[in-house]
């Protein structure tokens, strides 16, 4: 039965938020994006919580809508008082992609939900992997029962864990969640996991990501060719299957590479060679603004195809995964932060360099000895509140049924 399916960003913006409190603090003039922020708290775009998206799924037989809401962070409070109402989201399941606190810290504000005052439910269902489980667990202990201790007469919130696999599909408010672990930071030694999700073979979730390990990269390229079809590797469709329509995908390192995030140029690249009709960036930072990131993305769409470009020439040998963090200092973009140039003019120049440096890597990858461009991909900046729909992909499908709605395409894509 075709279910009908939204999707709505929560939080659009980093670890820190957005406006940055750093730009409260400095003496000298802040950020255009925070400055706006500050101006218009209720409307400006450029007001992100932390990275967090609801997913509303419709029942045919008139039953309540589920609401599914991947991770609960610092800044979920403020969400639920800002969005919730506008989009109509009561009761919530709860899904998190990782133990940082930008993922989990609003647990505890959760209470209101469990609230017999309240009326929506009686507990909340959580899923997650044992990975971050545990490590939410070292955090908020208190919200765990231990059998040891007596039980807590606060008012606490109840939840129901459920500890699921990190790479079979899960089955959440009646749709599929295929889950991929991918990198995304480094304590010490030890490799923080991230929890992307691929939501009804229609959406990508990942939104904290620096390195795709080969075996989730594969594990992720044959869950899409279930259904859909993937661009061979000098960008042609052998198939009339539909495409990936949406991939919403970690930017925060905006043009540098570095360990916790992927950059510009590594979102466009890892969307091109998933053949995603769409891509959206996410966890973006306070500096640039929100109409500078849009405005980049209309350009990139509609001119990069006709832009020369000479990609540097690369080490030879490189392994398959053309992301692999031990290139980091080649493919390191200067940035502007050290300046502060936050000018839309300094935003087209290091976007373009971010997108050439990773088109240098599908060069390689392509083995073809010349340019390999990333145009014809229809890219935009989320913004907290953004929201498309589709319905759930029947095996019937042509092609042009299965489509996003909600997101009209940039001209010249
Ligand atoms: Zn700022
Ligand atoms: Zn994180």
């Amino acid at each position: 039965m075709a279910k009908r399916i939204s999707f709505t960003v929560i939080g659009s913006g980093c670890s820190t938020a957005s406006p940055d409190p750093m730009c409260r603090l400095r003496p000298d003039p802040c950020c255009p994006p925070c400055k706006d922020a500050f101006a218009n708290p209720l409307t400006s775009r450029n007001v992100r919580g932390n990275t967090s998206a609801a997913i509303r799924i419709e029942h045919d037989d008139g039953a309540e809508p589920d609401t599914i809401v991947i991770d609960c962070g610092k800044t979920f409070r403020e969400s639920a008082l800002h969005l919730f109402a506008r989009e109509d989201i009561r009761k919530i399941t709860l899904v998190i992609t990782h133990a940082h606190i930008d993922a989990f810290g609003g647990l505890d504000d959760t209470r209101p939900w469990i609230s017999s005052s309240a009326g929506v439910q009686d507990h909340i269902d959580v899923y997650c992997t044992r990975l971050t489980h545990d490590g939410i667990k070292k955090t908020f202990y208190w919200l765990f029962d231990d059998p040891s201790k007596p039980k807590s007469t606060n008012h606490l919130p109840k939840f129901r864990w459920h500890i699921m696999p990190d790479d079979e599909d899960w089955k959440v408010c009646g749709i599929t969640l295929s889950p991929f672990q991918f990198h995304h930071a480094k304590h010490g030694t030890q490799t923080t996991l991230c929890t992307a999700f691929l939501i009804d073979h229609s959406v990508l979730y990942a939104s904290d990501v620096f390195y795709i390990p080969k075996t989730e990269w594969t594990g992720l390229r044959e869950k899409l060719r279930e259904k859909l079809t993937l661009p061979t590797r000098d960008g042609q469709y052998t198939s009339s299957r539909p495409r990936l329509q949406v991939a919403i995908l970690d930017a925060t390192s905006v043009f540098a590479f570095y360990t916790p995030h992927f950059s510009v140029g590594q979102a466009i690249a890892t969307a091109r060679r998933l053949g995603a009709l769409r891509t959206i960036f996410t966890g973006i930072p306070h500096g640039y603004s929100h109409a500078t990131w849009e405005a980049w993305c209309r350009a990139f769409a509609q001119h990069h195809a006709a832009v020369s470009s000479t990609p540097e020439e690369g080490p030879k040998g490189m392994p398959d995964l053309w992301w692999d963090w031990r290139e980091q200092e080649r493919r390191a973009v200067e940035t502007t932060n050290g300046e502060r140039d936050w000018s839309e003019r300094s935003f087209f120049k290091h976007a373009m360099e971010s997108v050439r440096l990773w088109e240098s890597e599908e060069a390689l990858r392509q083995q073809k000895g010349g340019p390999a461009r990333l145009h014809g991909i229809d890219t935009r900046p989320a913004h907290d509140g953004m929201t498309f729909s589709w319905t759930s992909l029947q095996p019937t499908h042509h092609p042009h049924d299965a489509r996003a709605e909600g997101l009209e395409p940039h001209r010249g894509h």
